[in-house]
């Protein structure tokens, strides 16, 4: 079995535990570099991206987790987690610094603010079955992927009211990233995906 780590500083570690259990993966957190260094991928949350960058650099992890990711660890971003694998971010904050090895540029709190949050249906590629039965996606605060590199491979778009047409899932190589919230859902099928990206790459 393959073992995934949850980067447990901020966000909804036990949904992403509970989704990767039902995908087949061990899942264990990690706050520190002992933690990074047995695991075989990496789930980052969503949560507050400025939040998380400052507590990855409190808990020494910031360079150690980058060199990670630099060396092919496969890494799934939902949200801020999106925000901290991209390359390049609009809308930061001063001084915030991103992880980076999608080669994205995000749009931080694209949709509006939290109370612009909202829920669609999205037809995902790679995702199993999603033609005929489409994944239910959340967005909370969430980015937008606003210009996509030769490098990176979009996976998926909204496709109603106004915010259609807009990127929310990406891939590059063993990089995934959604602007959505799949951990909440019950739906396991993007946990699925990483799941066997991780596996594919032992
Ligand atoms: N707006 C948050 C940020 O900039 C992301 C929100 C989320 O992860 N639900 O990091």
């Amino acid at each position: 079995t393959a073992t995934i780590g949850i980067l447990a500083l901020q966000g909804d570690v036990r949904e992403h535990a509970a989704a990767l259990a039902a995908a087949g993966a061990r899942a264990v957190p990690v706050r520190r570099v002992a933690e990074l260094d047995a695991i075989d991928g990496l789930v980052i949350p969503g949560g507050e991206s400025t939040t998380i960058d400052k507590l990855l650099r409190a808990f020494d992890l910031f360079e150690p987790l980058r060199d990670r990711l630099r060396g092919g660890l496969p890494a799934y971003g939902s949200c801020a987690g999106m925000i901290l694998l991209a390359d390049r971010i609009l809308g930061g904050a001063a001084g915030q610094q991103v992880l980076g090895g999608l080669d994205i540029t995000v749009r931080r709190n694209a949709f509006g603010r939290q109370v612009d949050s909202f829920e669609t249906d999205l037809v995902i590629d790679g995702i199993e079955d999603s033609a005929t039965s489409p994944l239910h996606a959340v967005f909370i605060r969430a980015p937008w992927v606003e210009e996509v590199g030769p490098a990176a491979e979009v996976l998926g778009r909204v496709d109603t009211g106004p915010a259609a047409g807009r990127i929310v899932a990406v891939r590059q190589g063993p990089l995934l990233a959604t602007s959505f919230h799949p951990e909440v859902t019950g739906d396991a099928r993007v946990h699925r995906l990483f799941v066997q990206i991780v596996r594919d790459s032992l």
